[in-house]
């Protein structure tokens, strides 16, 4: 049997998986076990920051197992410490998310975020939770109960209690929606799963205005946009807000399971001891790959390589779209984080990509949403600028 059959006999049919087998990763290129080499724009998912097979990170990675693979949350464990010492110097310029906690995923990072908020609304009467439509805060109960996306939803009701959507850049709507019951906004300053979607200044405003009469917190997922992808350390610091809980996940392990979430004075000691917690989350070995990874986006010119490929990226693409007004119908996005909103579907142009040995990725139907790592070259966008133009010539033909 083919592995395709014996992962179709085997498992749910949850993942419709592209059928390579990959044998190795090296930068930002996958190689499969025939030798082909395809440019991953994927990036596993906005979790392979500095690509595959990062030597820094593999090497901490090492260092790490032969010390403890893990140890149990009852321990101080160093490699958290300093993780969270260098998430703290970095997400907080102004010295404003003071407490940590370590997950295992993004979806749980969620669940703790709500439920750290909804502990703080018991003693401020606050229980009412607005997310937003085509917004994607991850798989498990709570999470998906403020996931503004049916395809995810159909089937798993009910939902939380309390938990309300408005429409994305939608100021009238929001404005009649909070009150003093409003207990959290959680929003995705740049929404990834609806096509890369950006909150606008109006809304920013807004949100600021009502934040300030009614006192609610905000809560920023920064799991997919997050540690340097749209070219600042949160994709909310190119907006004039600062939220009062952050969420991350995706490449906060270097490519292990890792999540946290991120709190302000407000939400400091609303948790006491036993009323959270998980065996697996702040695993060592993540948060040493974590650590190298942080560093070397931070430290060592990545974050400035995310900026200068993404614009370069960007403006390729823009090209792309004057050339094919009839295919593309608007490029936008930061840094590595850029979408393609096409007049048509896109699962044909991502087949054909996968032919020019290209991996995109398709969200809402119409958008190629590229996560490339933030380690893409000004020649590597030059071959996938060239790959686009004959796919889309061969489309049109
Ligand atoms: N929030 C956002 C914005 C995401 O992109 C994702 C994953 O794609 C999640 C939450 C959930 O993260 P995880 O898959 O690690 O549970």
């Amino acid at each position: 049997m083919s592995l395709k059959e014996l992962e179709e006999k085997y498992f749910f049919k949850t993942y419709k998986r592209l059928n390579l087998e990959i044998e190795k990763g090296e930068g930002c290129y996958l190689i499969t076990k025939s030798g082909i080499r395809y440019l991953d724009l994927f990036g596993g998912l906005a979790v392979n920051s500095l690509g595959y097979n990062n030597s820094r990170v593999n090497q901490a990675i090492k260092n790490q197992i032969e010390k403890y693979i893990h140890l149990s949350n009852l321990f101080l464990q160093t490699p958290q410490i300093e993780l969270a010492e260098l998430v703290n110097k970095y997400s907080s310029p102004h010295g404003e998310f003071i407490k940590i906690f370590l997950s295992n995923s993004g979806t749980e990072a969620m669940e703790g975020s709500l439920k750290l908020a909804r502990k703080w609304g018991k003693t401020n009467s606050k229980s009412e939770i607005i997310s937003f439509h085509g917004s994607f805060h991850g798989r498990t109960l709570g999470a998906l109960s403020i996931t503004g996306r049916e395809k995810y939803r159909n089937g798993y009701e009910p939902f939380l209690q309390g938990t309300s959507f408005c429409n994305y850049n939608d100021c009238s709507e929001l404005f009649s929606k909070v009150n003093k019951t409003t207990l959290a906004i959680v929003i995705e300053f740049i929404q990834g799963e609806s096509g890369i979607n950006e909150a606008n200044a109006d809304f920013v405003e807004t949100i600021t205005h009502l934040r300030n009469k009614f006192g609610f917190l905000l809560i920023a997922d920064e799991i997919q946009s997050g540690i340097g992808r749209t070219g600042k350390f949160f994709a909310f610091e190119h907006m004039k807000i600062v939220p009062d809980i952050v969420v991350m996940a995706k490449p906060l392990g270097g490519g292990l399971p890792l999540g946290a979430f991120l709190g302000n004075e407000k939400v400091a000691n609303v948790f006491t001891y036993g009323t959270h917690g998980t065996t697996f989350g702040g695993n060592p070995v993540a948060c040493a790959a974590g650590i190298e990874t942080i560093k070397e986006i931070m430290e060592c010119g990545i974050i400035d390589n995310a900026i200068a490929s993404g614009i370069y990226l960007k403006e390729k693409l823009i090209s792309l779209k004057a050339k094919y007004p009839g295919l593309i119908r608007d490029v936008r996005g930061r840094g590595m984080m850029l979408g393609i909103e096409l007049q048509t579907d896109c699962e044909k142009i991502m087949n054909e990509m996968l032919e020019l040995k290209v991996l995109v990725n398709c969200t809402n139907k119409n958008v190629i949403r590229l996560l490339p790592p933030l380690i893409l070259s000004f020649n590597e966008v030059d071959f996938v600028i060239e790959q686009f133009d004959t796919c889309f010539k061969n489309f049109l033909k």
